[in-house]
């Protein structure tokens, strides 16, 4: 499989793919690995997954210079999700203890009745690219740590992060068979997910998780999803219109807009429609745009050059409709995959840019008359991941917040993840629950105890 750097259309590096075959061995050697690794007590699991953590520390550079090479993230943004990672494992490493614990929940004289909780087995992690470290750590991290063992497959497009992150839970001490990286596109996830596996956890996009849980659900396979967003803000007319505008464009555009949580639709009050349009394109045009190696740059090429295609079409639709663009609008002439930075105004919910993700440096804006009224556009919508009010008044945003069929409810911020929050998505946003103690319990099943005597 060719691996191309997407700031320059360069090959990178050439790597031999999976096969069906090859991973339905992975898959039989895993399961072969993951009792003896589930008999291991919690802390040689934990000894050995801290020492992944160090190891990732270690090296963060070299990591993040490779993440920037094949994926195109700008390197300061490459380096703060290595920065970060730490502090998500070692919420892993310090809570498993009391999520896996026993619980006692009956006594009386000749009977206990006790909940306990054990592995899942194998478990296949089919990853996305735009945060590899992240997504993939999200799974495999908690599923090491409580006892199974991972068949990971990474995506096409972050495939040299994946086989480094193995061959780093290798050098940690992970037993080679008990953790496996299944190299390819979607036919290796396919297979993957016809091999005898136990669960299946996915991240990546609606289309492809919903082809997943059909063919989970013919096995009965246990399922988590994390998928794509069209995640909106609100802005009220009571804010710090500069800051509230400075905050939202880093929503809308860090990582090149591809961050399943960034920032998809912007609602503003119409008493400060124009002053916040002003200062949010004034904001985006700042941006640097350029080589994703440069420690200046804040916006590098699409991973994907076939999202490419997807914004021109978003731009042109809604274009036609009656927005008004008023930056940006199409691709960059230069080697590589390239989208300027688009800022539409006007926008409305007949235009795929309100409804569609777009996952890209492209952000439409509407005037709303009301609170009202923007709850009822927030809301309409398939995707349910985040949604963000921007105001300096809790009382006023918390019954928009709570209104919003979202996973996560942010107040003045947005774009944000914490490792100690469950991360879960709504309608065609996700299945299931990822971080928090709730993605440490999602690695194992409850077995009731019944004790008589
Ligand atoms: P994608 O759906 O194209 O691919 C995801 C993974 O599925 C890849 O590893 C791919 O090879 C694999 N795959 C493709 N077809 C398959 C098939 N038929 N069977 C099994 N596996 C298959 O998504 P992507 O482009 O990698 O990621 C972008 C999407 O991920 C966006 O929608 C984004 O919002 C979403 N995302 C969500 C979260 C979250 O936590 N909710 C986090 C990151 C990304």
């Amino acid at each position: 499989m060719k691996i191309y750097n997407p700031a320059n259309g360069q090959l990178i590096d050439d790597v031999a793919e999976d096969s069906a075959e090859s991973i339905a061995r992975k898959v039989a050697a895993a399961r072969r690995a993951q009792p003896a690794w589930a008999a291991r007590s919690l802390d040689a699991r934990t000894a050995i997954l801290k020492r992944f953590r160090e190891l990732v520390v270690e090296r963060k550079e070299t990591l993040a210079q490779l993440l920037t090479r094949e994926v195109g993230k700008p390197i300061s943004q490459a380096r703060n999700e290595l920065n970060a990672l730490p502090g998500r494992l070692d919420f892993f490493l310090t809570h498993t203890e009391r999520a896996l614990a026993d619980e006692t929940v009956w006594t009386e004289p000749g009977l206990t009745e006790r909940i306990g909780f054990e592995p899942l087995g194998v478990v296949a992690n089919i990853s996305a690219w735009n945060y590899p470290w992240f997504v993939g750590s999200n799974v495999f991290f908690p599923a090491l740590l409580t006892g199974n063992a991972v068949v990971y497959k990474p995506s096409e497009f972050a495939t040299l992060t994946g086989l480094a992150i193995r061959d780093l839970l290798y050098e940690a001490g992970v037993p080679q068979d008990l953790f496996a990286a299944a190299v390819g596109g979607g036919d290796a996830g396919s297979a993957l997910l016809e091999a005898p596996i136990d669960a299946v956890c996915f991240t990546g996009s609606y289309p492809t998780g919903k082809r997943i849980a059909e063919v989970a659900s013919k096995r009965l396979l246990k399922v988590q999803l994390e998928l794509g967003g069209k995640d909106p803000v609100y802005v009220t007319d009571d804010v710090d219109v500069a800051v509230a505008a400075a905050a939202v464009a880093d929503g809308a555009f860090y990582n090149t807009g591809q961050s399943c949580c960034a920032v998809e639709r912007i609602y503003v009050h119409e008493k400060i429609h124009d002053e916040f349009v002003k200062h949010l394109v004034a904001e985006v045009a700042r941006f640097k745009l350029g080589n994703p190696q440069d420690d200046s740059t804040y916006i590098g090429p699409l991973t994907r050059a076939a999202q490419l295609s997807v914004l021109e079409r978003q731009v042109q639709d809604a274009v036609t409709k009656g927005a008004a663009l008023l930056l940006g609008g199409k691709r960059i002439d230069q080697p590589g995959n390239w989208f300027a930075p688009t800022v539409l105004d006007r926008a409305d919910h007949t235009m795929e840019l309100m409804r569609e993700e777009s996952f890209g440096p492209v952000i439409g804006i509407a005037s709303v008359a009301s609170d009202e009224a923007a709850l009822r556009l927030m809301n309409d919508t398939e995707y349910g991941l985040t949604a963000a009010v921007y105001s300096r008044s809790f009382e006023r945003a918390r019954p928009i917040l709570s209104g919003v069929n979202v996973g996560s409810a942010y107040w003045n911020c947005c774009d944000r993840v914490s490792a100690r929050l469950p991360w879960s998505g709504r309608g065609h946003s996700g299945l299931g629950a990822t971080l928090s103690t709730l993605g440490i319990r999602a690695f194992v099943q409850p077995k009731a105890w019944h004790l008589r005597g």
